[in-house]
């Protein structure tokens, strides 16, 4: 029974990236086959000489001639649109590092430039692509709005503000983990990230500056404190209010929300299980992914108790997880035959959020 069927908000997609360069050159097996229209994923091995097909289902395939803009009109318009009534909605993107994930979030940075009269580039992901959507659809409207954008990273279950105008110095950085941004329950069902930079958004355009300047942060933390990129996750939220009058007169506040998130490395949890020495450091960095995984779980099997509160990152999510509201999970692979335990982990995770 489908996540739909059972009344749940839940859609898992996946997608498989194109083998990388190297990968051509060195001639690798493909292993992944993806079925777009049967909406299926067959992965082959080997065991003992015989062969196997496993094969997914899912609510979308994209294999890897896919588009960035056939995913997001496909998978993510319609999610888009409930954040315009209203409504809390939530994007990941999980996977094996080096599978797509911040590709199909941000996507190709270097060619993620507007055009002259403000159309996406093809490589744009699905943030830029979520926020020319909500511009279009605002602009056309007769009603006041704001479109307020928030970019945050969590290593290590500590939060850093991708967006603070701050000088990006070790000393700088370093000072700035000593002052862990708190959370805080706001009192009506979600949390806030006190002193978080709030950054206003007046049209699409602006979106590929903030997006860098978040991304440029990101790597320069990552290289002076030594961090590892694949142990992260990115958070970008779009909040928006829109002020519209009812038709007795009334002023009305529709305020809906999109977190899109970049989720560290599944590797991450596939393998820290194995690392006894550095358990603990496992097990923190890993609370937030393997926690996500649990919330998720219980959403699908509705069950009694969700364990938001267990990790960070659930907790920033409690009010945006659940409920009326919709997400969405992409899960990223590789084609190649040397992902492929990572692969396998991956199709089963996604496949248990169904
Ligand atoms: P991750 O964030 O999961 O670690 P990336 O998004 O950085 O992975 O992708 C790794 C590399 O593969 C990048 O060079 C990226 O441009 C490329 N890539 C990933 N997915 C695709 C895709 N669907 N089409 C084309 N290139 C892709
Ligand atoms: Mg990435």
């Amino acid at each position: 029974m489908s996540n739909k069927e059972k009344g749940v908000n839940v859609q898992v997609i996946l997608r498989c990236r194109p083998f990388s360069d190297e990968e051509l050159r060195n001639n690798a097996p493909q292993v992944v086959t993806c079925n777009d229209y049967q909406r299926e994923v067959a992965v082959s091995q080997n065991i003992a000489g015989k062969h196997f097909d496993r094969v997914f289902a899912f609510d979308k395939v994209f294999g890897p001639t896919s588009q960035q803009r056939e995913l997001y009109d496909q998978a993510i318009t319609p999610i888009v649109n409930e954040v315009l009534e209203g409504f809390n909605c939530t994007i990941f993107a999980y996977g094996q590092t080096g599978t797509g994930k911040t590709y199909t979030m941000e996507g190709d940075c270097k060619k993620n430039k507007s055009g002259p009269n403000g159309e996406l580039p093809i490589g744009a992901g699905v943030i830029p692509r979520a926020i020319k959507q909500i511009f279009d659809t605002l602009e056309s409207q007769n009603a006041e709005y704001s479109v307020k954008v928030t970019f945050l990273e969590l290593y290590n279950e500590e939060i850093t503000d991708l967006l603070a105008p701050e000088e990006i110095s070790k000393a700088a950085l370093e000072d700035r983990q000593k002052k862990q941004l708190p959370l805080m329950e706001d009192g009506k069902g979600g949390v806030l990230v006190r002193g978080l930079e709030e950054e206003i958004v007046t049209s699409a355009s602006e979106i590929f500056t903030l997006l860098e300047r978040g991304s440029a942060k990101r790597r320069t933390a990552e290289t002076l404190l030594n961090k590892q990129s694949s142990r992260s996750h990115s958070l970008f939220s779009i909040t928006i209010h829109i002020k519209e009058a009812t038709p007795e007169g009334e002023e009305l506040i529709k305020c809906g929300k999109l977190n899109l998130v970049d989720l560290a490395g599944s590797e991450n949890i596939s393998r820290s299980g194995a690392r006894e020495g550095r358990a603990r450091e496992a097990g923190e960095i890993n609370k937030s992914l393997l926690t996500l995984g649990r919330v998720i779980n219980a959403l699908v099997e509705h069950l009694g108790h969700i364990p938001y509160r267990d990790s960070k990152l659930t907790r920033l999510l409690r009010d945006s997880l659940g409920g009326r509201t919709k997400t969405c999970i992409i899960a990223t692979v590789s084609p190649a035959v040397h992902c492929l335990e990572e692969t396998l982990s991956t199709l089963d995770y996604a496949h248990r959020a169904k």
